[in-house]
Formats: C-alpha cells, structure tokens, sequence
C-alpha cells in the first residue's frame, strides 16, 4: 500500500478527493473498535445504535451446530467492472461497485454495492477464527440486506486482491482501481454455505440482513494479511449469541 501513490491519485483527481472529503466527515456518532468506542460501548454512543446493545438477532456468530437443510444457493451475477472507487473510512477497506452486479437468493434479488474486509474474521467456524474476512453486501428494492460473507486463510497469494492492495490507501482516502476487475473471481468454487437471520456488525447494527457465509475459504498471502493488518489491525465485531435463531447450512 503506497500512501504517495494514492495521494497523487487524489490530487489527479478532484472529484475524488471532494468524495474522499465527504465520505470522511461521515454519517452518526463516530465509533470503532478499542477504547471509548469499543464494540460493547456502541449501544451508548448515539440513540440511532440501541439495537446494537438491545437486539437479539445480531452479527456476527459462531457458527456450529448447523442443521442440514435444502436451501436455495446464491445465484451470482456479477459482472467484471473497471474504475471503481476503493475507500480507507477509517474503519475498513471498501470497493464500491458500480451498478448491474445481482444476486439471487429465493428469487429476490439483490444489488451488489460494495464489498470490504475485517481482519481477523467476525463469524468464527465451531469456535476457529480466520485471519480475515471479505463481506459482499447487496439490497434489494424494498431495503433488505444480503452478505455474502467469505473467509480468507493464510496460503497462496490472492491474484484478485493484488491489484486492490497495490493502491488501497493506507490513511482515509479514496483511490481509484482503474484495472478490469472480476468480483466473481474471488467467490469460491463450492456453494456450501451457512445462512441466517442477522444484522449489520457495525452500527447501527441493524437487524435487516440475510448472511451467507460460505465454508470453502479463499486464500490470500501472509504478506497480503500483514498489509491489511498493518492500517487495520483489528476491525472485527466480538461474537454475539445466537439466541433464539437457526443456523442452516446449504450445499
Ligand atoms: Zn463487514
């Protein structure tokens, strides 16, 4: 990650740096990940996030004990893109997608906006936690969310995210991936998956997403784990009971 790169990507680039600008000043109660801002306190920080302290179908989970079921499998339609914005907001690294991406999910579909990354993991899988995790998250028409949420293990270098770490900027800021770039080429060959009823895993926590996490991982490098440790060192939400939910697991 080359912080004089994306400067001069920015200052190449007005429009860019008035979007950088305006993403930054930002939308609520500013929160995070450690000290007065931590996950627990999130509930006080703002009226708008009760639900993260006083919900019971929160995210992330563990996710065991699945019950085998015949659910439907995510049909994607994702289409390559090229120029797409890549934002540090201080609290990941966001590519924001432009539109005509679906998904698919019991015939409703869903728009693909932008996809991110936690480091390390926020679901855990009977109790192992990866090194990160990548969330694509969709809407449909009347408001509902879809993640799809697929986990990245130490291994092979991940030749799709390359050209995403090359110029992700390390402070908040935006950068631009003027390269062709295929979302479906980090989505793993096998559709097993778990689903259920959750929410957002940061505020306002809302209780509005359909989360599907796939069991096969993706890999990405230890070098490429260290980068985005490096400006994000820990960005993932603690787990939150399951309560009174159903995990199903789909193949
Ligand atoms: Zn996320």
């Amino acid at each position: 990650m080359q912080r004089r790169q994306v400067l001069r990507v920015l200052a190449a680039c007005p429009v860019c740096a008035a979007a950088a600008k305006s993403a930054m000043a930002g939308t609520g109660h500013e929160w995070g990940y450690n000290g007065d801002v931590m996950p627990d306190n999130w509930s006080e920080l703002s009226e708008d996030y009760h639900v993260c302290g006083a919900g019971r179908q929160q995210s992330p989970i563990d996710l065991a004990d699945a019950t085998r079921a015949d659910v439907d499998a995510v049909t994607t339609r994702w289409r390559a893109v090229s120029d797409f914005e890549l934002v540090n907001n201080g609290h990941t690294l966001q590519a924001n997608m432009p539109k005509g991406s679906v998904s698919i999910v019991n015939d409703k579909p869903y728009d693909l906006l932008q996809f991110h990354f936690h480091h390390q993991s926020e679901h855990t899988v009977d109790g192992v936690r990866y090194p990160m995790e990548a969330h694509f998250v969709h809407k449909s028409n009347d408001g509902d969310l879809l993640v799809l949420g697929i986990f990245l293990d130490e291994g092979q270098e991940n030749d799709v995210l390359a050209p995403l770490w090359a110029v992700a900027p390390t402070s908040k800021g935006i950068a631009r991936v003027a390269a062709e770039f295929h979302p479906q080429d980090l989505l793993p060959r096998s559709s097993s998956h778990f689903t259920y009823a959750g929410s957002l895993t940061t505020p306002p926590c809302s209780e509005i997403v359909t989360w599907v996490v796939y069991e096969e991982t993706a890999q990405a490098s230890k070098k490429q784990i260290a980068d985005f440790a490096e400006v994000f060192p820990h960005n993932y939400r603690p787990l939150q009971p399951l309560n009174r939910r159903q995990i199903l697991q789909g193949f």
